[in-house]
């Protein structure tokens, strides 16, 4: 078996399994959760979410007006054995503080009407994980009970909607991730290189202490070099 083929067999089955997850069922339990939004804004700090992943899309509308939004996703996936990081996608700057670059001062988001997918699906969600008890189970929503309201009603129209929101964006998620697999494995296999998990976790230990990295960042089939290796402002 190729270095890779295990990681993306998994990230196919995942994949399988969730076009096979019925929509119904989620649009059911979104409607059951009847969760509302009621701004507090915790979700875009780092009190709750570490950073906000860009898919494709996002990042070509980013490109067109705010470039220097673009950083290279925290945690690569992969390391060479000359230092050399990959990572499967970009994620949008953070403050000192580590919060959204675009969160304003009144808690409010500068680009709401275009803000990424993950912000427009969040905080609803569609995969497999561990829950608190270790078991590994579908997850609908991020941060139950910690945010926001719940039982409000919610029309079976827009339930099924956020349904669809939701699936079509964990999707697009996998199969970027996929993608990314897919061309390491080729690149690596063409250059002769092999991925060093002791020494991805020495240098992103380094970085986070500020050494500079050196990472590839994928994005449409191609891995291009981050302008700015800082994953962290
Ligand atoms: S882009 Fe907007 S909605 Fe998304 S985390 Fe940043 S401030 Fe929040």
């Amino acid at each position: 078996m190729q270095p890779f083929d295990r990681r993306i067999a998994a990230l196919e089955a995942e994949l399988a399994a969730l076009r096979a997850y019925p929509r119904e069922r989620l649009a059911g339990i979104i409607a059951e959760i009847g969760f509302f939004c009621d701004q507090c804004g915790r979700c875009c700090t780092r009190e709750y979410n570490d950073h906000v992943f860009l898919l494709e899309d996002d990042v070509d509308r980013l490109r067109a007006d705010a470039p220097d939004l673009l950083r290279p996703a925290p945690d690569p996936e992969l390391c060479d054995q000359h230092g050399r990081c990959y990572v499967s996608g970009y994620a949008l700057a953070t403050t000192p503080a580590g919060d959204c670059v675009l969160l304003d001062e009144h808690r409010r988001c500068r680009r709401y009407a275009d803000r990424p997918a993950i912000c427009r699906v969040y905080p609803y969600m569609l995969h497999r994980e561990p829950g608190a008890d270790g078991r590994v189970d579908w997850r609908q929503l991020a941060g139950l009970g910690e945010h926001g309201d719940y039982h409000r009603p919610v029309a079976i129209d827009e339930a099924a909607r956020l349904a669809d929101e939701t699936i079509a964006y964990e999707a697009a998620f996998l199969e970027q991730t996929l993608g990314f697999y897919r061309a390491a494995s080729g690149l690596f296999a063409l250059e002769g290189l092999r991925h060093v998990q002791k020494r991805r976790d020495e240098l992103l230990r380094a970085h986070v202490r500020g050494a500079p990295l050196d990472v590839m960042v994928y994005h449409r089939g191609q891995f291009e070099p981050a302008e700015s290796g800082a994953m962290r402002e």
